[in-house]
């Protein structure tokens, strides 16, 4: 897993997973090679993993053979676990005295319920750590060569979701989201990308500003997509389901950042 340049001393002097302890990890928007180190040392030391849809199996490959590994995700919307379940499992399997870990996308405290989950190992008693990741809205954006802040265009940034758990429209105070911070960054957003437009619209935001649907972000097949607010709905309704989409002045910084070329995707 080392090379010289990254002796094992380095990885040894981390903390290690132990027996009966979750921790919780970011694996990063999808790019294997953006999970960070405590990360790789959890995947090298867990007797379990539980992982979501998002987490890339180069990663997973570097378990132990004999290293248990649980789906436990939910992919687009669709609830193929429920959270509940998920969070008893976390406690059961640490109450068992397994090393867990928990590999979620992006980051775990990011719109990814680690909060939730580490609620319940906190009120378990089970001990647990935060592995923090870079999420989607963040990194993902940096491989679409769009920088989440620049002095140029945004003094700030808001980060939310498209929907809540009940698969409805966030409800937002849309005028009060819309002067807030200049660059607004949605998770979640493709489904009601066209709803969102038109709040951000009618708030006084003009259908020229730019946008961007940034899909499969830091993935093999990433794609990105530069519009406008009056243009995200046709576009959002062509993007791929896994995508972020951004709006502000800092998205036209992408004509001379995307670095991240076709053929090295
Ligand atoms: N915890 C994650 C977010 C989970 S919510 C994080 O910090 O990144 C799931 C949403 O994240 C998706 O609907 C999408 O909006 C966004 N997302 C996650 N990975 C992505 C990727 N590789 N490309 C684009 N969007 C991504």
């Amino acid at each position: 897993m080392t090379s010289n340049r990254l002796p094992d001393a380095f990885f040894d002097a981390l903390p290690a997973l132990q027996p009966g302890w979750v921790w919780l990890v970011g694996g990063g928007p999808g790019d294997p090679g953006l999970i960070t180190a405590l990360g790789l040392k959890a995947l090298a030391d867990a007797d379990v993993i539980l992982h979501d849809a998002l987490i890339d199996e180069r990663l997973l490959a570097l378990a132990k053979p004999e290293a248990e590994k649980i789906y436990a995700g939910k992919r687009a919307g669709v609830r193929s676990c429920k959270q509940e379940e998920i969070s008893d499992l976390l406690v059961t399997l640490a109450k068992d005295g397994k090393r867990v870990l928990r590999l979620k996308g992006g980051d775990p405290f990011v719109f990814g319920r680690g909060g939730e989950e580490a609620q319940a190992l906190a009120r378990a008693r089970v001990p647990f750590r935060i592995v923090p990741g870079i999420t989607a809205g963040i990194g993902g954006l940096a491989y679409a060569g769009i920088p989440v802040t620049h002095r140029d265009t945004n003094h700030a940034v808001t980060f939310i979701t498209g929907h809540g758990t009940d698969g409805k429209l966030t409800a937002l105070d849309w005028n009060a989201v819309s002067r807030g911070a200049p660059t607004l960054v949605f998770y979640m957003g493709r489904k009601f990308a066209g709803e969102i437009a038109q709040a951000l619209m009618d708030a006084g935001r003009p259908a020229s500003q730019p946008a961007a649907i940034v899909a499969n972000a830091a993935r093999r097949d990433q794609l990105v997509t530069v519009t406008t607010l009056g243009g995200l709905a046709a576009a959002a309704q062509n993007a791929p389901a896994l995508a972020i989409i951004v709006i502000g002045e800092n998205v036209t910084l992408a004509k001379e950042l995307s670095w991240l070329a076709p053929q090295n995707a």
